[in-house]
């Protein structure tokens, strides 16, 4: 068979119309809507559910109640999900944040991330169940894309359950470490914690996420601003709920006796490179390597699993035949004897006659 793929240069070039297939992919997927899965963990009063609403610019903690130290002495982890619909120029993205309180919060913190770690594998079987189920066309995708891990500012770098915790984690979902509550430190303490901190990550060999690298034919300031992006980790943060109104102007911040902080500001924190990460430019990413590394993972661990039980099984079944076959020939053998003995006792009786 001859395969003969030909390209025409633009001058002699007839029109099929398969350029706009980018077109009709992009009308298939907004019609659908896009969905987005955040998890986010730290210990209480890092600032977790403030940098939430401020990310997406929501009010999702409304009805939360703070426990108190009394209760988060025995406290154990809690999952609580919670679901909005964001709609933006046409294009709905259902966004899940899934929050874990009383991480990290009890005195006994040694299984912290368990809880966690079983939700995530929850949401990959309960996918991978789906799956290979009759429904497949309707699936609801609950993996989790990502996770925003708060680390304190005030430890001097990462403390035990950090590590421990992104270790147990990290080959199940992307982790992006964040450095809460910046406004607390100096730029010079910024800078020196976090060169700590991703020094620390190498050391104990905890896999964050990667972002992606650059194709050699991008453009130079895309790279620059890539390197500014993995530079940049842990993402120094900043939260606020409440607008302030400084100067004639109106913003998220942080009012204090000597100054004002806002969010959004580059130079004051890199909340703004964390949500342009998240939404405009690494949220497709996230989801790709959820789906093809995690998930896979996943998915190769359950198969061989299964195929393992069915070796075992199998085995069993052979053995038990194998027994059967024994134990029959076995029953046999002693049957001729007793027939053998019945005869002899046969025999010495008509004898004795
Ligand atoms: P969560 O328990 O981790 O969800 O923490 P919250 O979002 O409830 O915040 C706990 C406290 O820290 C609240 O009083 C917030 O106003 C405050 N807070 C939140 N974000 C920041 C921040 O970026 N900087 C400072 N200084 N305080 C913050």
């Amino acid at each position: 068979m001859l395969n003969v793929t030909r390209y025409h240069g633009d001058q002699d070039k007839e029109y099929v119309g398969f350029a706009t297939l980018p077109n009709q992919v992009h009308r298939k997927t907004v019609k659908k809507g896009f969905t987005f899965t955040l998890m986010v963990a730290g210990e209480t009063g890092l600032g977790k559910s403030t940098l939430i609403n401020s990310l997406f610019l929501t009010d999702l903690y409304r009805d939360r109640k703070v426990p108190n130290a009394e209760e988060r002495i025995g406290q154990t982890v809690d999952i609580i999900k919670h679901t909005i619909g964001i709609e933006e120029k046409g294009i709905k993205l259902r966004l899940s944040i899934i929050d874990t309180p009383g991480f990290g919060d009890a005195v006994n913190n040694t299984a912290s991330w368990k809880h966690v770690e079983d939700y995530i594998d929850q949401q990959f079987e309960q996918y991978f169940r789906d799956e290979s189920g009759l429904n497949r066309k309707n699936i609801q995708d609950n993996r989790v894309h990502c996770l925003l891990y708060f680390i304190s500012p005030f430890g001097h770098g990462l403390r035990p359950i950090d590590v421990e915790c992104m270790k147990a984690l990290h080959e199940k979902v992307n982790i992006i470490p964040l450095l809460a509550k910046a406004d607390s430190l100096t730029q010079a303490e910024v800078y020196s914690k976090k060169l700590k901190m991703r020094d620390e990550i190498k050391q104990f060999g905890i896999n964050i996420y990667q972002f992606p690298e650059c194709d050699s034919d991008e453009d130079e300031d895309f790279k620059r601003q890539e390197q500014i992006l993995k530079d940049s980790i842990p993402f120094a943060v900043i939260g606020s709920n409440i607008q302030v109104d400084s100067k004639g102007r109106k913003f998220r911040g942080r009012s204090y006796p000597w100054g004002v902080v806002e969010v959004e500001n580059p130079i004051h924190s890199d909340f703004l490179m964390l949500r342009n990460m998240l939404v405009r430019t690494h949220m497709q990413d996230l989801k790709d390597v959820t789906r093809e590394i995690h998930y896979e993972n996943y998915r190769a661990q359950c198969i061989q699993n299964m195929t393992r039980m069915m070796v075992q099984e199998r085995k069993r079944s052979n053995r038990s035949a194998t027994d059967f076959l024994l134990l029959s020939f076995q029953l046999r053998k002693m049957q001729e004897v007793l027939e053998r003995i019945q005869e002899q006792m046969q025999q010495s009786q008509t004898g004795t006659c």
